[in-house]
């Protein structure tokens, strides 16, 4: 679960509704995969907007989306993804546990090196649809769903993946399609 700015009631809507439903955002985002692929295309190989402005767009879009909905109440990404941990991660969920690494890695941890990721999907810290460890949550947590990370562009094929689970990715790929001029250079 990120760091996610907290809903505000009053916000300005995007002119597009902001889909929040985790049912419904995965039915829509099934429906527009297709559309998804070639969007992803025109994007990388065709749209002539420079990279930082893209991403600069990505970040505005995100946001504005992002203030609709409460990832609090969604935590699709907890229930759904495997959460990869590093050593940092790791030290620090077993020093809030009194765990020594070794029994919190033989506990939650599978894999190896850098494949290293928690061993139960949701999430064993995903407690009454809430965060038990928050604070000391891994930082693949705090980084999804990485939209504010640069080289959108070239990051797309993950990200529509995601869409599939994630509300503020949905929202944001399809305000997009409407705010770059994919559809004047003929995208549907
Ligand atoms: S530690 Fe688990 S419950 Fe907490 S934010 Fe990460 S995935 Fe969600
Ligand atoms: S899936 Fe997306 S909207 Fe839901 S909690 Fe995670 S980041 Fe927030």
């Amino acid at each position: 679960m990120p760091d996610a700015p907290r809903p505000i009631p009053n916000a300005p809507r995007p002119a597009r509704r902001v889909i929040t439903d985790p049912a419904t955002v995965e039915q829509r985002a099934r429906d527009a995969a297709r559309e998804n692929v070639s969007f992803r295309a025109w994007l990388k190989f065709r749209c002539e907007t420079s990279d930082p402005e893209v991403d600069a767009l990505v970040r505005e879009t995100t946001d504005q989306v992002w203030r609709h909905i409460d990832c609090i109440a969604c935590a699709q990404c907890c229930r759904c993804l495997s959460i990869t941990l590093d050593d940092r991660d790791i030290a620090r969920l077993a020093r809030r546990l009194h765990l020594s690494i070794k029994q919190f890695t033989r506990r939650y941890v599978e894999g190896t090196g850098d494949q290293r990721a928690f061993n139960q999907r949701p999430c064993p810290f995903l407690q009454s649809g809430a965060c038990s460890v928050y604070s000391d949550r891994p930082q693949a947590c705090r980084d999804f769903p990485y939209l504010h990370d640069p080289g959108f562009r070239h990051r797309m094929l993950g990200l529509l993946e995601f869409s599939l689970l994630c509300p503020v990715i949905y929202n944001t790929l399809e305000l997009l399609k409407r705010r770059l001029p994919w559809r004047s250079r003929g995208g549907r």
